[in-house]
């Protein structure tokens, strides 16, 4: 668990994106101001995301900033479930739209950034959007929630409690799993992670 990787500080974000209609999002932790003249920011998205494929498509997407005071519920609405599979704007109405008609999210968020890609870079796994801010907005006065808060004092806490039975939780959702072994395949049910990312408690 000691690893000097973790000690890199990141925020938290919504990033969403729009294709013929329909609107998409995932969290991500890696959004970074490189220039201030022209603004231009670096975003490195997870191919698996179904909203990389769209701005892949489209070039154009926005950045929601979560605040300390978004909900787990946020996480795992963006986070951990796909929009291949759920329309996750279907009944969702914590969200306006941009002047680049992407939405952003009202609720749990203090700003938006909107970009315009002007380069792709193939990282792998992921890929990083290299990009121009075409627009911004403040939208209260409430902390960024950095990567660390949000393990510490967002997703749920792991539940120590006197049980003799065993546990492991996932590093990255919180879920508990408990029993006598973790088996090896193992897949959280929340956010999908492999039973690597599992500690027993
Ligand atoms: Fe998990």
């Amino acid at each position: 668990m000691i690893n000097a990787m973790n000690k890199v500080t990141y925020g938290v974000f919504v990033l969403t994106a729009k294709k013929n209609d329909y609107d998409n999002g995932c969290i991500i932790n890696t959004v970074l101001q490189v220039t201030d003249n022209p603004e231009q920011i670096i975003v490195a998205v997870n191919k698996i995301n179904y909203t990389h494929d769209i701005i892949m498509d489209t070039g154009s997407f926005n950045i929601s900033v979560l605040s300390e005071k978004s909900e787990f519920d946020m996480f795992k609405h963006f986070g951990f479930q796909s929009g291949r599979d759920v329309n996750k704007f279907d009944g969702f109405e914590d969200f306006k739209r941009s002047s680049n008609g992407i939405s952003y999210i009202t609720k749990g968020t203090n700003a938006y950034i909107s970009g315009k890609v002007k380069q792709t870079i193939d990282m792998g796994t992921h890929t990083l959007f290299v990009a121009d801010v075409t627009e911004k907005e403040v939208l209260n006065e409430d902390s960024s929630a950095s990567y660390e808060y949000y393990h510490k004092n967002i997703k749920p806490q792991a539940n120590v409690e006197a049980n003799d039975k065993k546990k492991w939780v996932c590093t990255v959702c919180g879920y508990e799993y408990e029993g006598e072994d973790l088996p090896e395949d193992f897949i959280c049910p929340w956010c999908k992670h492999p039973a690597s990312d599992f500690e027993k408690l």
